[in-house]
């Protein structure tokens, strides 16, 4: 059995081919949930959805996020209200006392659906609406992603990192702002002067997540800010790491980030931007996986091969270096 930590590219990208290596009934995906918002009244879980969308056969591989070939009817006609409405556009938080109130686990991150600044299409909405009405019904967002992935058809075990909610917050000198409004909403140009993960002190682990992270462990090329930081913030997770097997691969080459924010967040938060940082940040990893051109030195076992996981057969490729390291530290 092995479980793989994810956010919404990296480690989806190594588990698109990686069934061969682990089997996917044999394997759980814990899934950041930092990222998530509430959108319109809606939860959105961007990084569980990919892994939904990519093990159900459906995900939007230009992108990866979102269904593919998905409609926006929806989407498009809020934006056509909006300016006939003469409303305003971009990310628009909800007033501060509507941060706190309602369902609990969107706290901190509830942002209205006027001119929704996040492109959601119609069936990936679907999801959303499912979601929601499930958690308002009296289910936990572990139960609720149960019942997605079979809706799904997903072989692989999903879960969300925890129940309770845990809002990626970074600070800037234009203020503080969700991840979705630093990032989808502006692009990620603000500067990046500290990132918080609000609720992180008071959020648990699950037993589903516990027990996940009794197996070996694999750490995807994931963001280690913004996709394992909301994780490690988690109470139980980081000492679940502590005690198992643990292989990472570096979403870098050297000091090369392949795409996204993880350099600038990374030095934004007192970090190296670079492979040598990631080790830094993973104590818990008792052996990484590092592209060939990577020639970081780190105090742990190192398997090397491409780790550019766009080719075919990459990620199958990958993954097998991920079992070679995890045999190394059995
Ligand atoms: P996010 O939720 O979109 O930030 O997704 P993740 O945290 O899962 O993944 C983002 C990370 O994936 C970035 O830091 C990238 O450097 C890394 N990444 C993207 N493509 C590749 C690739 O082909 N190979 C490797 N090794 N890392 C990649």
């Amino acid at each position: 059995m092995v479980t793989f930590l994810a956010g919404g590219t990296g480690t989806p990208k190594l588990l698109s081919g990686a069934g061969d290596v682990f089997a996917p009934e044999r394997t759980t995906v814990v899934a950041n949930t930092g990222d998530d918002i509430e959108l319109g009244g809606h939860l959105v879980c961007p990084d569980l959805d990919t892994v939904l969308f990519l093990d159900g056969g459906e995900l939007d591989r230009e992108t990866w996020w979102g269904i593919a070939d998905d409609t926006a009817k929806t989407h498009d006609e809020l934006h056509r209200l909006a300016a006939a409405a003469d409303l305003p556009t971009g990310p628009q938080y909800l007033p501060a006392d509507a941060q706190t109130s309602g369902r609990d686990i969107a706290r901190h991150r509830r942002f209205s659906g006027v001119a929704e600044f996040m492109h959601i299409g119609d069936r990936d909405r679907a999801v959303h609406v499912t979601r929601t009405s499930l958690l308002d019904a009296g289910h936990s967002l572990t139960e609720v992603t149960r019942r997605l992935a079979d809706a799904f058809g997903l072989e692989r075990a999903l879960l969300p990192m925890s129940d309770d909610p845990v809002a990626t917050m970074i600070h800037t000198p234009q203020g503080e702002m969700h991840f979705q409004e630093w990032w989808v909403g502006r692009n990620g140009a603000p500067a990046v002067e500290d990132v918080e993960f609000r609720g992180g002190d008071r959020a648990t682990a699950t037993d589903a997540v516990l027990q996940a992270l009794e197996d070996s462990v694999v750490v995807g090329p994931s963001n280690p800010v913004t996709s394992l930081g909301p994780m490690l913030a988690v109470d139980g997770i980081r000492e679940a790491l502590n005690e198992t097997d643990v292989v990472a691969v570096s979403p870098f080459v050297e000091n090369e980030v392949f795409s996204g924010p993880a350099a600038d967040l990374m030095a934004g938060t007192g970090r190296e931007p670079s492979t040598a940082g990631v080790a830094e940040a993973y104590p818990f990893a008792d052996a990484f996986v590092l592209d060939s051109d990577d020639g970081t030195a780190i105090d742990r076992p190192i398997v090397r091969t491409d780790t550019t996981l766009d080719a075919e057969g990459a990620s199958e490729r990958v993954a097998r270096a991920v079992a070679d390291a995890l045999a190394e530290v059995a």
